[in-house]
This record gives C-alpha cells, structure tokens and sequence, in this order.
C-alpha cells in the first residue's frame, strides 16, 4: 500500500511527491505522457522565483530528478478508474491496480482545439499544438501562430528564427501574455500581427496549404499563405473520469479551495486541474506542497 498515490507528473505531482517523501510518506506518480507537464515545451522560463531563466526541459529533468531522488516511484501509465476500498484507494491502469491510502489528483490540462473543420484530419499534417516539438519542420516555411497569451507570443518567437515569416493571429487588440514577450516579437522583422482576427477555414485537402482569416472589425475574408498552423489557445481539464468521485465545476475543473481538498475525504487536487484563477508554475507547485501536507496529515 503506497501512502499517495499521485496522479499526473507535471510540476504539481512531482511537488507533490517532494514534499510526500520528506514527510516520510511513500509516494507513486502514474503519468502517461511526458514528466514535467506542458512546461516541458516552453523554451524559455523566467517568472520562477530564485531562477533567472531555464527551459522548460532543463526544469522538468530537475524536478523529476529531484523526486526520484528522494524515493517517490514513477509508473509511466494511464490512470484509468479511482475507486474507494475500506483502506484507501485503488488506482486502476491497463497494466495493474495499485492500492493507496490517499490520491492526489494532478492531471493537469490539455491543448484547446480551435474547432474547426479538418482540424483533426491535419493534425501532423500542417496543425501543430507545439512550436518546441514541430517548429524546425516549417524551416524556411510560413507560418500562423494562434492566441494571445504567453504561450503563442513565445511559440511566435521561437518559430520567427526558423521560418520565413510567423503570422500571429489573436482574437483581440490587446495580448493577455506578457509585454515583456510582446515587445521581443516586435523587434523580430518577420514577425506580422494579425490582431482582432479569428480563424475561419483551414485550406488544403491532406497537408495545410493556408489559412483564412476573418476580420472582427471589417467582417473581411483574408488567406494567409501558410503551411504551418500553430495553435495556442490555452487549455482544457481532463478530468472526466472522476466525475463521479470528486464534485467537478461547469467547465470540468476538480473543486477546492486554496487548500486542495475535494468534496471526496481522502482525495486532494493540485495544479491546473482544480478550480483556481492563476494558472502559473508557481501555483501548482505550492498546491503540490499543500495537497501532499494534507494527504499526510489524512494518511496519520
Ligand atoms: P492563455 O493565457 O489562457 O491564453 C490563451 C489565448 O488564446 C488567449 O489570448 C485567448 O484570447 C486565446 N483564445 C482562447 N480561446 C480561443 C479561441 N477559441 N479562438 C481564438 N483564440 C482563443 O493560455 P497560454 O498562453 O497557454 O498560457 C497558459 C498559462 O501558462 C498562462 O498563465 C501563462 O502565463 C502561462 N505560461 C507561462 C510561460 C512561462 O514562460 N512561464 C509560458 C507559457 C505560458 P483572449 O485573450 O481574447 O481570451
């Protein structure tokens, strides 16, 4: 029987794992991805305290090492049920069941798709939901980089030292990412803003040959020549699968305060996955810190 079982290896899992190996407690991270979470594919961070700048790779690799080190066990499997026993939890993968005095739920978010049509069908042929990973395939190439936050600024500049020219495609006038990361993009030449704009049409039967634009102010059609479409329009929970667990909110966010304990006794949340306003590394490290206090308290 581990004493928590953590579900999801980002930055609030393995935060979490930290402090539940420090307490004394052994911990079990189940992630079926790539440990680190998104940040992995963010280039460049500089807004954690005490670290002036590492990539998103560097810091997850730290984080990893530094749970590991401590004893907490990884198991690179899909959760797929939680249930309830009279000593705890079972955590269910296809693999095996693991039996667990308390669950921390750390699923963090996945990519928001822009819905629209051959979206999926182009998905690796043209649409892409990450620079770091399919940027140096648009080498010399054009491409659309979609959103406004500080994930599309950064894609934007990251492309713009790749490709022959990067459209950025926002909604609105004004960016919710950083100025710091909008005044880097102006100073890149092959950098075009395409403000109060919204994606109308992906052109191009089995690899994208374009995109088509919609004006908000003037109504007009416009074709951007691109053979890249970078979407970066934030995120979405993915918890279903504990729906009937733990209370979620009208948008799939696991209910709980600021200290991360579910309506289900015994199950905390950390990280992007919980109701919360400001989704920052930071914010899901100190959830993982207090999920993992809590469930050691509750596991005494
Ligand atoms: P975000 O901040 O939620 O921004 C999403 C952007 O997409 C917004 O500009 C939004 O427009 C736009 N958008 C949403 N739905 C859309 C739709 N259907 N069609 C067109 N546009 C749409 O997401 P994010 O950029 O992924 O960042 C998530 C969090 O991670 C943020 O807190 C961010 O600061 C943080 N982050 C940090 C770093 C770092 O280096 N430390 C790097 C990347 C991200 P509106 O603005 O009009 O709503």
């Amino acid at each position: 029987m581990y004493d928590i079982g953590i579900i999801g290896g980002g930055t609030a899992g393995l935060t979490a794992a930290i402090y539940g190996q420090r307490a004394g407690k052994q911990t079990l991270v189940f992630e079926s991805a790539n440990y680190g979470g998104q940040i992995v594919f963010s280039p460049n961070v500089e807004n954690y305290p005490g670290i002036a700048s590492v990539s998103g790779a560097q810091y997850s690799t730290n984080l990893m090492d530094q749970a590991v080190n401590l004893g907490a066990e990884t198991k690179r499997e899909q959760v797929t049920e939680v249930r309830e026993t009279k000593e705890g939890f079972v955590v269910r993968t296809p693999e095996q069941e693991y039996s667990c005095r308390t669950v921390i739920l750390a699923t963090g978010v996945t990519h928001r798709h822009l819905g629209l049509e051959k979206e999926e069908k182009l998905t690796g042929a043209g649409i892409s939901y990450c620079a770091t990973c399919d940027g140096m395939f648009f080498r010399g190439r054009n491409v659309a980089v979609i959103g406004g936050g500080n994930t599309a600024l950064q894609d934007a500049e990251f492309l713009a030292n790749y490709c022959n020219k990067v459209y950025l495609v926002h909604r609105r006038d004004e960016f919710r990412g950083d100025a710091k990361n909008v005044e880097a993009l102006k100073q890149k030449e092959n950098v075009e803003f395409v403000l109060s704009a919204v994606p109308k049409e992906i052109v191009g039967e089995n690899i994208v040959e374009g995109l088509i634009v919609t004006d908000k102010k003037t109504g007009e059609d416009k074709k951007l020549d691109v053979a890249g479409i970078f979407v970066a329009i934030g995120h979405l929970p993915k918890n279903e699968i504990f729906a009937e667990l733990v209370e979620l909110d009208a948008d799939g966010f696991i209910k709980a305060g600021e200290d991360c304990r579910t309506s289900h006794a015994g199950i905390f949340v950390a990280g992007d996955c919980r109701t919360k306003d400001i989704r920052q590394l930071t914010t899901a490290a100190a959830d993982g810190a207090v999920a993992a206090l809590a469930a050691v308290k509750y596991a005494k």
